[in-house]
């Protein structure tokens, strides 16, 4: 130690400074006053501070969020994330694979079904996105599923015209109701002819989808392809030009 200089010794802290202390006691009881008197002022102040700390802490949040998500964005972190994904994938067990196959398909179904306009607006999105892209497969879909495909269209323009309910149809159901019988000329239909041969066997709508008829199983009928063509939207039946 330094000779000279000063410092605080047991004699020293064991003094008690009377002025100091009664300074402190009559603060304390100046602030207790002066609280008791301004209750609300005291509230404005604590309301202030508790909005000031949770403004921050949103702040705080909001940016470690941007952070965040452009974080996961940056490509190398997602092509790592498809990484990681692929392998886990061809290491499960086939079972497992099926499995959780089978509960996404279920949750998407089920995600669809909450929100369809969403999700079919995300497809439009995508399809504008990569024009070409699963053409190749629609086509061969169609052309391996020709029914559901022409059902489909039906469905499609009963849609448009708004004419209450649209239902699923299987032609083949109907046809085998009207026993194979065309319903305008009554004579037999070919099963074997197909589309578009005029003898072939068409899906026509009793009253016209554009005089207000349903696409509903009450409102079809088997036809020939030129009988339905020839009634058309007029509703008149033509059939003398076919004898
Ligand atoms: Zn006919």
């Amino acid at each position: 130690m330094e000779p000279g200089i000063y410092t605080m010794s047991n004699r020293d802290l064991n003094v008690k400074d009377h002025s100091i202390e009664k300074k402190r006691k009559y603060k304390r009881e100046y602030m207790r006053e002066w609280r008791k008197k301004n209750k609300d002022t005291q509230k404005e102040y604590r309301h202030k501070y508790y909005a000031d700390k949770l403004s921050k802490r949103a702040d705080y949040k909001e940016s470690v969020r941007k952070y965040n998500a452009e974080y996961r964005s940056r490509p190398e972190i997602v092509e790592h994330k498809r990484e990681l994904a692929r392998v886990y994938w061809i290491n499960l067990s086939d079972e497992k694979r099926e499995r959780l196959r089978k509960r996404d398909s279920e949750l998407s179904r089920e995600r669809y079904k909450a929100n369809p306009d969403k999700y079919r607006e995300y497809k439009r999105i995508e399809r504008l996105q990569n024009p070409g892209v699963n053409y190749q497969k629609v086509k061969e879909w169609r052309l391996e599923n020709l029914d559901k495909f022409r059902e489909q269209k039906r469905r499609r323009r009963a849609r448009k015209a708004g004419n209450g309910p649209v239902e699923n149809i299987e032609s083949s159901k109907i046809y085998n109701r009207d026993n194979w019988r065309c319903q305008i000329c009554h004579k037999k239909v070919n099963e074997k002819l197909k589309w578009p041969h005029p003898n072939s066997a068409s899906l026509d709508h009793v009253i016209p989808l554009s005089k207000g008829g349903s696409h509903t199983k009450q409102n079809v009928q088997l036809t020939h392809l030129k009988c339905n063509a020839s009634i058309g939207d007029r509703g008149i039946k033509q059939l003398r030009l076919f004898g």
